[in-house]
């Protein structure tokens, strides 16, 4: 029999658990992705997402002898009527957590049952999935060490699948006919180019293995240096875990090995593919989370609107809240797409406890900004640092965005890459210049107010009324 596998957002050939069971359980196998025009429709014209994507398309394209076929629609026609085409029984795909993607595989398996066609999906995205990892009571875990340790202690008994297909590839077949175009131009897509070249960020299989080779090196002293912005810590491979062009197996069993030979860096990280995991139940498990806050007490606090509300998110959005580390945080995301974890905190504490914005209007902006924008970090991301989500930051503890700055971009390296305005003030003055001394301002060439501008809120105000606006929560906490 021929099947049909249709790829998402496992983008790779290696170790790729659709493809892989198909291979194994079909004669003859065709691969299918989807532009979904639902999901591309509401994007800007120019997206980094949809390069890197179509970029990774061609590479995997390439990597199955040409034999990729690309189509462009809503998948819940496009997949049925291509299984049709092709006579299959069975479309394989892997498991999608999304509260969206779930209802759209339900749409698609309901059209293949009236073809009498199956849709088979497989686990590929996590490494446990949300019914795998629960407490003595069978209830999914809300708080994240204890779950961390009963995740660890499963992985301990289950041996990490690494699904090799290479000796199958002989089954794939060609593309039907009516189907022999090659990978859509960004133009035929209906978009534009991005930086994404110019960033030299690497995409593709091939891309995902350059970095991952480049951060075995550095592993062992990850623990040591994944807080310092202006350093080359973490792994930068989030937008490849997001659109599947590196498998989560390759990656937790890497950093396993490392961890047996006494890594403290490694277990650091893996600690990190945990908090991805765990993340990705709490989605599964509580949907709820897409729109409300987790915890929903929460949801009862009186966030700042109207007029003025707008100018301060607009201010936050383009860098401009006169707190250096936020606006490079801000620029940097702007940018490139990427933002180091530290300052998705601080920045993010910044919107919901200095300017009193709804923190789902901050998860909107990053759901825009991210390469790596993935529902169940982001919300579960943007939940820890509003406190409203499991196991979050507690409310009363509010991130100086000042002392962030000193501890963690002691020298202003990272503030002067992004920010050149302020790149002559001194490393102590950099983190706030508003305290500089005129002389030294004037020197640097800042003139505030007008070059760089004077901070948005005053952070000793800002805290007193985040306190105040919290206290409906406090007896809940
Ligand atoms: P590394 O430090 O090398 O970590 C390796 C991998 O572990 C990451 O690629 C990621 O898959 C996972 N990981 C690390 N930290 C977390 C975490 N806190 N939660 C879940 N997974 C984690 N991550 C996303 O992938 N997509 C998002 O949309 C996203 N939004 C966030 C929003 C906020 C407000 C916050 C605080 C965090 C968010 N994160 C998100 C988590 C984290 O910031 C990024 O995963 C990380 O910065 C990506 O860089 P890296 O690949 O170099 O990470």
């Amino acid at each position: 029999a021929t099947g049909l596998v249709w790829l998402r957002r496992d983008l790779r050939v290696h170790n790729n658990t659709a493809l892989h069971t198909a291979l194994q359980q079909c004669e003859r196998v065709v691969c299918a992705f989807v532009f979904d025009q639902d999901i591309l429709a509401p994007l800007p014209r120019a997206d980094r997402r949809v390069e890197f994507i179509r970029e990774s398309l061609v590479e995997l394209d390439n990597n199955l002898a040409g034999k990729l076929v690309v189509l462009q629609g809503r998948p819940e026609a496009c997949i049925p009527a291509l299984a049709q085409e092709l006579g299959v029984q069975a479309v394989f795909a892997a498991r999608d957590y999304e509260p969206q993607a779930q209802a759209r595989d339900a749409k698609v398996r309901e059209n293949l049952r009236a073809l009498d066609a199956t849709l088979v999906l497989v686990k590929d995205h996590v490494i446990f999935e949300e019914r795998e990892v629960l407490t003595q009571m069978a209830k999914p875990y809300g708080v994240f060490t204890p779950y961390k340790r009963a995740w660890l202690a499963r992985l301990e008994q289950t041996p990490l699948v690494q699904n090799d297909s290479t000796a199958l590839l002989h089954k794939l077949v060609a593309k039907p006919p009516g189907h022999a175009k090659a990978v859509p131009t960004l133009a035929e897509l209906g978009f534009e180019a991005t930086n994404l070249q110019q960033l030299s960020i690497p995409t593709g299989e091939s891309g995902a293995q350059q970095l991952l080779a480049n951060f075995v090196d550095r592993m062992g002293r990850y623990d040591q240096t994944r807080d310092f912005p202006a350093v080359k810590g973490p792994s930068y491979l989030s937008v490849h875990l997001r659109f599947g062009t590196v498998s989560i197996r390759q990656l937790v069993a890497l950093a396993q090995e490392h961890c047996a030979q006494g890594s403290p860096g490694a277990a650091t990280w893996l600690g990190e593919l945990v908090w991805r995991d765990f993340y990705f139940q709490i989605l599964a498990n509580f949907p709820q989370v897409a729109t409300q806050a987790f915890k929903p007490e929460y949801d009862h606090i009186a966030w700042e609107q109207g007029e003025h509300a707008q100018l301060l998110y607009a201010a936050w959005c383009q860098g401009r809240t006169g707190y250096p580390l936020v606006d490079a945080a801000m620029a940097q995301l702007n940018q490139t797409g990427y933002m180091h974890n530290r300052l998705r905190m601080v920045t993010g504490s910044f919107l919901v406890k200095h300017l009193g914005l709804d923190w789902r209007w901050g998860e909107r902006y990053f759901a825009e900004q991210l390469n790596d924008f993935d529902l169940s970090a982001n919300n579960g991301g943007w939940q820890w640092v509003s406190s409203s989500g499991c196991d979050a930051q507690p409310y009363f503890r509010i991130f100086n965005p000042i002392t962030q700055s000193e501890k963690f971009d002691a020298e202003g390296k990272f503030i002067r890459r992004y920010l050149p305005t302020l790149a002559a003030l001194g490393a102590k003055s950099i983190h706030a210049p508003w305290l500089a001394k005129p002389l030294e301002l004037n020197a640097a060439g800042i003139a505030l107010g007008e070059n760089y501008p004077l901070p948005i809120v005053d952070h000793a105000t800002a805290r007193a009324r985040t306190l105040q606006r919290y206290g409906i929560v406090k007896k809940a906490d």
